[in-house]
């Protein structure tokens, strides 16, 4: 144990080392940026991981660009706020409510800025089959990981328990594991249900289900219809049948967009050839994961985002004749 921090310790120090010896020297030509995500088995790092892809691969750019994994949604506004993060994967009603200074966030984050939207985020619930739950009411009582508090689906589940006038304590235990820890959970029968606000296919849905009989939950009902009608960043939306072992039928709930943010102060130029690595690229891009085979540019430039463009972004939408 002793050994294996001293070396976790020598590690971290020697890449620190590394960093502070090379960014003085390569300042003038090379830049870093470096992008929030999710947890691993998600999709946002498949995103962050994609984008850094295509960013890379223009050599005369020289940006060098990494996508760490990150607490979620939540997180990866806090790190565009505090300058650590130059660009983050954000569900679409996080990036609202930071925008606008609601809920979660004291002050509105005027900076805030998109790049693009990308897939669908359904709220989804997973719950063991032997737990019993087949509606989102069948949670009272039950295990339930309610997500970290960087994730979105924490912020996303707050939202509707308020809406139907719950509190934490209307689970037996309502646990905050990242996500990339809850399908294991959910095996090891520590939790009867894991929350979790992400497009689909997912490595986290699919361990889950190929290692505990489980089932998605349907979330519907007159508060969902309520946040569907009064918020434009929730939509109703349907996960596919037959994606996952034992989930052959399709499954009602709702959900958000997924969205790339940066901020106002990121170089104009970086943000500009970000945008064009991934648009040049498209159809290798769409390649990288399933949950993007559905992308249509010109929807992702304008639907689904709730703060303004980039001034770099725009530049290159309004030469592909996207945007006016
Ligand atoms: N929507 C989740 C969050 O904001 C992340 C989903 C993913 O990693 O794909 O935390």
């Amino acid at each position: 144990m002793k050994r294996h921090f001293f070396s976790a310790a020598l590690t971290s120090g020697a890449l620190l080392s590394a960093a502070m010896f090379s960014a003085p020297a390569m300042a003038q030509e090379q830049k870093f940026i470096t992008i929030g995500t999710g947890g691993q088995t998600g999709v946002y790092y498949v995103v962050g991981q994609s984008v850094c892809r295509m960013v890379n691969r223009v050599k005369e750019a020289n940006i060098k660009c990494n996508a760490p994994s990150t607490g979620g949604s939540v997180a990866n506004v806090n790190g565009l706020k505090s300058g650590e993060l130059d660009m983050g994967v954000v569900q679409s009603d996080v990036a609202y409510r930071a925008y606008n200074g609601e809920d979660n966030f004291d002050q509105p984050f005027e900076e805030l800025r998109s790049v693009f939207a990308m897939h669908g985020e359904p709220l989804t619930i997973l719950a063991r089959a032997d737990a019993g739950i087949e509606s989102f009411d069948d949670l009272k009582g039950k295990r339930v990981n309610v997500g970290n508090p960087g994730s979105g689906q924490r912020a996303t589940m707050e939202v509707l328990m308020d809406a139907k006038g719950w509190s934490m304590d209307d689970y037996s235990l309502a646990s905050e594991l990242t996500a990339a820890e809850m399908a294991s959970a959910l095996a090891d029968n520590n939790i009867d249900a894991m929350a979790y606000v992400v497009g689909h296919p997912n490595g986290s849905i699919q361990e889950a289900t190929t290692t505990v009989e489980s089932n998605l939950v349907p979330i519907t009902g007159e508060e969902v219809d309520k946040l569907v009608e009064e918020y434009p960043y929730y939509t109703k939306s349907t996960i596919s049948g037959g994606l996952y072992k034992g989930n052959d039928e399709d499954t009602e709930t709702f959900g958000v967009a997924a969205t790339l943010l940066t901020d106002a102060n990121t170089n104009a130029d970086v943000v500009y050839t970000t945008v064009k690595a991934v648009f040049d690229n498209f159809d290798r891009f769409k390649r990288l994961h399933p949950a993007f085979s559905t992308l249509e540019p010109e929807q992702m430039v304008s639907e689904g985002l709730t703060a303004p463009l980039h001034e770099g972004a725009e530049r290159y939408y309004k030469e592909r004749g996207w945007i006016e």
